[in-house]
């Protein structure tokens, strides 16, 4: 490519992070707790970093002009698309057969890392693709906001670990983008496949983007009926396939079609994402809540005695702490309910649950479990008990037990 291909790529590459990966990230940023959290680990933060990169140095094989000269192509290829400087840039290969990569920061310098496994199923522009994605992440800042550590230390509250979730999610969206511009759409999409299915690919697998795409289309009803697939931390998730799908259509990567812009494209996610987003779940206002003289949703009631049910599963503890997050979901008129319910919770959800949520579509019954999921972590760990019980709630919705071990492998 010539310079004048990268200074349209090094353009492009500032516009493409998804706006709601920024908006979110800021809002997090400046939220006490998370910014007294990064202050102090500040200190400690460099000394795993520091002992993480003296490990990779000892035992992993540092990628050079000369010890791989293919790979270290497509260092050089992503580096010049995200404008930046390959001295900073040091990448690895980590010897483990697992379909993997990762990035991280050591003060300046951004440490990726390539497991041989992934290496060996990739072919050139896959690779760029998948070093693209790492190198978006630290390009957009993401390691400013350390979302895992956030959520093994501190207790930030239900609905602020749902805000995280959803910005680990669209933070992705932004990292993908990058990996796109560093690569096209047809190696994107079939790394994001070997990813997914540990490295199959042609003959046994094979990729039509056309037949793909139409796979796509039916997005609006395919959300309503899959919506927990959409939750999957997996790479083949297909709320991140349509949304590097719709951002390969913008007309400075493809001129002749259809001629969107990326606020076009970014509107469309965001009606995804909105979807997804459980503090907007849309309530149709029913006559049956008000029959009994209040005014809740019985969604809302359904999750306050189903979060009380999973709180109580070990007892619920006496700092009140388990009892502020379900709070902070459903308010504390419905916390109460659901306490002097007591043992009875479980049962008074099942009721709710057949006599007014029977039509419920599944994106709302995720919504409903996240919230759950989130109200019972928020002091930090689920317990064996509480996860039993999460998962007859589970049952109760008729929701695939799968759906939880998505959300609590962000969290975990
Ligand atoms: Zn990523």
């Amino acid at each position: 490519m010539n310079s004048e291909t990268f200074t349209k790529l090094n353009k492009l590459s500032s516009e493409a992070r998804y706006p709601g990966d920024i908006l979110l990230q800021n809002q997090l940023l400046k939220i006490k707790e998370i910014n007294d959290y990064i202050k102090n680990t500040k200190k400690n933060f460099k000394t795993s970093s520091d002992h993480r990169y003296q490990e990779l140095l000892c035992h992993s094989l540092k990628i050079t002009k000369k010890t791989s000269p293919y790979i270290f192509k497509g260092i050089s290829k992503c580096a010049n698309t995200l404008g930046i400087d390959i001295g900073n840039v040091e990448v690895f290969i980590c010897a483990s057969r697992e379909i993997n990569a990762w990035c991280a920061r050591n003060g300046e310098k951004i440490l990726i890392g390539l497991n041989s496994g992934l290496i060996d199923c990739l072919d050139f522009d896959e690779l760029c693709f998948v070093i693209g994605h790492e190198l978006g992440h630290a390009f957009y800042e993401h390691h400013k906001l350390p979302a895992y550590g956030i959520c093994q230390s501190i207790n930030i509250g239900s609905s602020r670990i749902l805000k995280l979730m959803s910005w680990s999610r669209q933070s992705e969206i932004s990292a993908d983008r990058a990996g796109l511009l560093c690569s096209n759409i047809d190696a994107t999409i079939s790394s994001l496949i070997k990813l997914s299915t540990g490295g199959l690919s042609d003959p046994v697998v094979n990729v039509d983007l056309d037949e793909f795409e139409k796979q796509l289309d039916d997005i609006d009803k395919f959300i309503d009926k899959n919506s927990d697939l959409m939750y999957t931390t997996h790479p083949l998730n297909p709320f991140r396939i349509r949304a590097i799908f719709e951002f390969s259509k913008i007309d400075q990567l493809n001129s002749m079609k259809n001629k969107l812009t990326i606020d076009d494209v970014n509107k469309q996610i965001d009606e995804i994402v909105e979807k997804m987003n459980p503090s907007k779940i849309k309530k149709k206002k029913t006559s049956a809540s008000k029959d009994e003289g209040n005014n809740f949703h019985p969604i809302d009631a359904y999750t306050a005695f189903a979060s009380y049910y999973v709180l109580s599963a070990d007892g619920i503890d006496s700092g009140g702490k388990e009892l502020k997050s379900l709070e902070e979901i459903v308010g504390k008129t419905l916390t109460d309910i659901a306490e002097d319910a007591a043992e009875n919770a479980f049962k008074q959800a099942q009721d709710i649950r057949a006599s007014k949520l029977s039509k419920i579509n599944k994106a709302m019954k995720c919504q409903t479990l996240e919230k759950i999921i989130a109200v019972s972590r928020a002091d930090g760990e689920i317990t064996k008990k509480e996860r039993d019980h999460l998962g007859q709630i589970c049952d109760d919705l008729g929701m695939n037990q799968s759906f939880i071990e998505n959300i609590l492998k962000f969290l975990d």
